[in-house]
């Protein structure tokens, strides 16, 4: 396997942030002492993979942190590597950021993350009851870690339009990336041309949908992989139905962040940087858009930041 180069994007800070991410959340599939990710995230980065996408709320941040190890140990500089992690919503106080940050990067093995995002607005106490810190006072905690050097940037995630809109009229340090929910069903242009116009870069998440017979729900909207539309694009220019998804989202500016445990596809998911597609495909696929989404966290319909339109 010859490794793939990853295009980068440049953050309105002035980094630049590679243009598609490993992503590494097993959902409730976590089990202490295994190292399934380890495993997945040495695959990546020997398949180029520079951008890993963690979080603390994924329970595998040591596993990403001993790949890592491993992959400098043979070579590869932690310059080179653009590493994302994100605060739990547990640790939303102002004061509670930077130790949390510490946390992370202690499991990681690292001095500092390339990107530190807000996991979500919506503030949790680790009894499941509802924290109602503002989001904004955790941003200012957001804004410190970054002065003392332990996040290279910070971001936001599941924020919507208005609450980033928020941090900007109050003055504050603009995200420089916003990480939501992007995919065939759920294309979010108005968010996108959003994100656009303020120079926020979007990363999206789950970024296969409901295209998996094995991850769809029962009622979930085309497309499914066996497509016939899909699979008339992918055969075209010698891609698989995955390839051309995520084709697309790069070519809405997105920054897609496939998960796979699976050496084959994880070296399948990254080789998407060869081809483009054709206005005429691109309309296929816009069809699809559904605003449909995958990750309505209903938990915390409830909560005051609760941030996407309520069902
Ligand atoms: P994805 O859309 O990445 O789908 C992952 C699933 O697709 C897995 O079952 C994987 O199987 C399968 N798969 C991957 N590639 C292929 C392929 N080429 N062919 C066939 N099947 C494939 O889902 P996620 O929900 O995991 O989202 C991706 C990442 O986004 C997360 O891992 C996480 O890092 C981030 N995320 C962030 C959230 C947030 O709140 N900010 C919320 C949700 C996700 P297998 O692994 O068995 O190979």
């Amino acid at each position: 396997l010859i490794a793939a180069t990853v295009p980068t994007l440049k953050l309105h800070d002035g980094r630049d942030i590679p243009a598609l991410a490993l992503g590494t959340w097993l959902g409730n599939n976590t089990k202490p002492g295994a190292n399934e990710v380890e495993n997945s995230v040495s695959w990546a980065i020997d398949a180029g993979y520079r951008h890993i996408d963690t979080a603390f709320a994924y329970r595998i941040e040591d596993q990403v942190g001993r790949a890592i190890a491993k992959k400098i140990g043979e070579g590869i500089k932690r310059e080179e590597l653009f590493i994302t992690t994100k605060l739990w919503n547990s640790e939303h106080a102002k004061d509670a950021v930077v130790p949390a940050l510490r946390g992370s990067l202690s499991s990681l093995g690292l001095d500092y993350v390339d990107l530190y995002l807000v996991h979500w607005p919506v503030g949790q106490f680790n009894n499941g009851t509802y924290d109602y810190t503002d989001y904004v006072e955790t941003w200012r905690g957001m804004m410190e870690a970054k002065a003392l050097g332990l996040t290279k940037s910070i971001g936001v995630s599941n924020f919507n339009q208005q609450q980033i809109d928020r941090l900007l009229e109050l003055g504050l340090e603009k995200p420089t990336v916003l990480q939501v929910e992007i995919n065939l069903n759920l294309q979010q242009p108005e968010l996108l041309a959003y994100c656009s116009q303020k120079d926020i870069r979007v990363m999206g998440y789950t970024p296969f949908g409901s295209l998996f017979y094995n991850r769809a729900k029962p009622d979930a909207p085309a497309p499914r992989v066996d497509d016939p539309a899909l699979v008339e694009i992918a055969n075209k220019y010698n891609k698989t139905v995955p390839q051309v998804s995520l084709r697309y989202l790069i070519e809405l500016g997105v920054i897609p962040i496939p998960k796979s445990l699976t050496k084959s596809r994880i070296d399948q998911n990254i080789n998407v940087f060869d081809f483009s597609l054709t206005q005429e495909e691109k309309d296929v696929l816009k069809k699809f858009d559904r605003n449909y989404r995958t990750i309505p966290q209903l938990k915390w319909l409830n909560h005051p930041y609760y941030p996407f339109e309520k069902p």
